[in-house]
């Protein structure tokens, strides 16, 4: 794992403890304390991914998001405090590819990193055919086949699973999903998601307590497995 972290975080201590965690793991840190800082390193320096603490002294951390956002299409990973529940959700919303709640566990931090730096292959999801282990989507043909044996979707649980591979690694929030699927006025309607991601996980033979495709992050939204067979 060879890339280059922006970590935009007001925090020294914070700082300080993802230095060496990156670094021990073989990753290059750059860094800004304060979010405007953080948006022009963004712009100069070409990060390969982004770990961006919501809480800024100076601008809001979806502030930040939406500014990338407009020229670069960088993973950003979030920092949340617990209860931060709402903003969470609104940063995944307004752009940013997942989070960790404060305080986290090096190991998790550094599998979503992982996660994040696997799945910036943009090139790779335009293509018609998608691959996870022996799961293969084909957008084109609209079929999906595991093992080689067809897999019977209907065209909403289809759309619901070409959109996560598309995004594999990445977490997809239910308003993400509810909007692009069923359109802004279904946005409410988590029951549809609940329902379609119950039959795909049955037709997959996915299993719903232990589930090595379709990930569930309650409350939040899904994201599909991306690690190799
Ligand atoms: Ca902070």
């Amino acid at each position: 794992m060879n890339a280059r972290v922006l970590v935009i975080e007001d925090e020294t201590p914070i700082r300080r403890f993802l230095r060496i965690a990156l670094e021990a793991a073989g990753l290059t840190m750059l860094e800004a304390d304060r979010g405007r800082l953080g948006i022009e390193r963004a712009a100069t320096e070409a990060p390969d991914l982004v770990v961006l603490d919501l809480g800024l002294p100076d601008i809001d951390g979806k502030a930040v998001i939406a500014a990338i956002r407009e020229w670069s299409q960088v993973p950003i990973l979030v920092l949340s405090v617990r209860d931060g529940e709402a903003e969470k959700i609104a940063a995944l919303d307004a752009g940013a590819d997942d989070y960790v709640t404060k305080p986290f566990a090096t190991g998790e931090l550094l599998a979503r990193l992982r996660a994040l730096l696997r799945s910036r292959r943009p090139a790779e999801t335009d293509r018609a055919v998608l691959t996870f282990g022996d799961l293969v989507i084909d957008q084109a043909a609209h079929t999906v086949t595991r093992g080689g044996v067809e897999v019977r979707l209907t065209r909403k649980e289809f759309d619901v699973l070409a959109l996560l591979a598309r995004h594999a690694g990445r977490l997809v929030t239910h308003r993400q999903l509810l909007t692009t699927i069923w359109g802004p006025a279904h946005v409410e309607d988590t029951h549809y998601l609940r329902i379609a991601i119950g039959h795909i996980r049955d037709k997959l033979g996915d299993d719903a307590a232990n589930p090595r495709f379709v990930i569930t992050d309650p409350g939040v939204g899904y994201r599909l497995g991306s690690s190799p067979p």
